[in-house]
């Protein structure tokens, strides 16, 4: 089970010991270019998120489309699929038994059940987007890193791979939203060019295509085949972010930047933007040649933004 959009991220409830971070995922990347203050309360502070019914059930749908393929490409049926749905979503629950929580007071079990339907139907929308009797892959929910000349190490997982019988590679994932707008269709795809430079510097095949698959809404697939100047790139664009993310770490200074995520946040509490207050700097502030750095502050609105270009740590 792997966390790669925030449409998946069922986080712990839990506090974890802050950390600095050690490599950069999809989501994580992405945080940071919406909101470097999300992504320091994520990544460092390690603030827990409580779970949610669209996330958690992202998780599940992810969870019935993997182990589908464990069965034989004539079972791979609409039937077959839906037969999964609770036995993973009983999992999930003895995995994380406090997902319970996310139906306060359903003693009928309605709510479940209006949930699981929604699952279904995003189960439902698959089928007509694809045809899993017609697919092998290679891999399903494929943990993939590599670390770059640099020495960033990138991570992520990838939902599926499709490998032709000609060695080309098609990478795929799963989204349970809606398909954006053309105007953010380019930040989707950034995901996908992610996983495909990983995939390019770990066994050096540039993928010949890559796939989203959006399940929501009235059902979307949107594809890109990108050439070895795209990943060049994205594999830039990355090494700029990780320089703007580690001077970050090393002075504190993560502004709160609005963005049309912010009414969906976790963290508006701990957010100069909604009146909160971030915790104190967990880490060291480092020294500059001219002294000690400033402590770390609540940035305001006004101050740059450490990346204007624009699901881990
Ligand atoms: S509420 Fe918005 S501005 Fe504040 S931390 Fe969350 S994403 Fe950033």
């Amino acid at each position: 089970m792997h966390q790669t959009d925030s449409a998946q991220t069922t986080a712990p409830a839990v506090p974890r010991q802050a950390a600095a971070p050690t490599g950069l995922s999809p989501s994580r990347a992405g945080d940071f270019m919406t909101c470097p203050l999300l992504y320091r309360l994520r990544v460092i502070d390690r603030l827990p998120e409580p779970p949610s019914p669209a996330a958690t059930r992202g998780t599940v749908v992810h969870a019935v489309l993997e182990r589908l393929f464990d069965h034989p490409p004539a079972e791979r049926t609409p039937e077959r699929a839906l037969s999964l749905l609770h036995p993973q979503w009983q999992r999930l629950l003895t995995e994380r038994p406090e997902l319970a929580e996310l139906f306060p007071g359903d003693e009928d079990g309605s709510a479940v059940a209006r949930w699981l339907g929604d699952a279904e139907k995003l189960l439902g929308q698959w089928f007509r987007l694809e045809d899993p009797t017609r697919l092998h892959p290679a891999e399903r929910e494929l943990y993939v890193e590599t670390v770059l000349g640099s020495g960033l190490l990138l991570r992520g997982y990838i939902d599926r791979v499709d490998v032709a019988p000609t060695g080309e590679v098609r990478l795929v994932d799963y989204k349970t939203g809606r398909a954006p707008s053309r105007d953010f269709e380019g930040k989707a795809m950034f995901q996908m060019k992610f996983y495909a430079l990983v995939v390019w510097r770990w066994k050096g095949v540039i993928p010949r295509r890559l796939q989203l698959v959006y399940l929501g809404g009235g059902g979307d697939v949107v594809t890109y085949d990108p050439d070895e100047a795209d990943l060049l790139a994205v594999e830039r664009k990355l090494e700029a972010l990780w320089e703007a993310i580690s001077g970050a770490v090393a002075t504190g200074r993560f502004p709160a930047t609005r963005n049309r995520l912010c009414d969906w946040c976790d963290h508006q509490a701990s957010c100069p933007e909604f009146g909160g207050t971030p915790p104190p700097y967990p880490l060291p502030v480092q020294a500059g040649p001219d002294g000690p750095t400033e402590p770390a502050r609540p940035a305001g609105p006004d101050e740059p933004k450490s990346d204007e270009s624009n699901k881990e740590s």
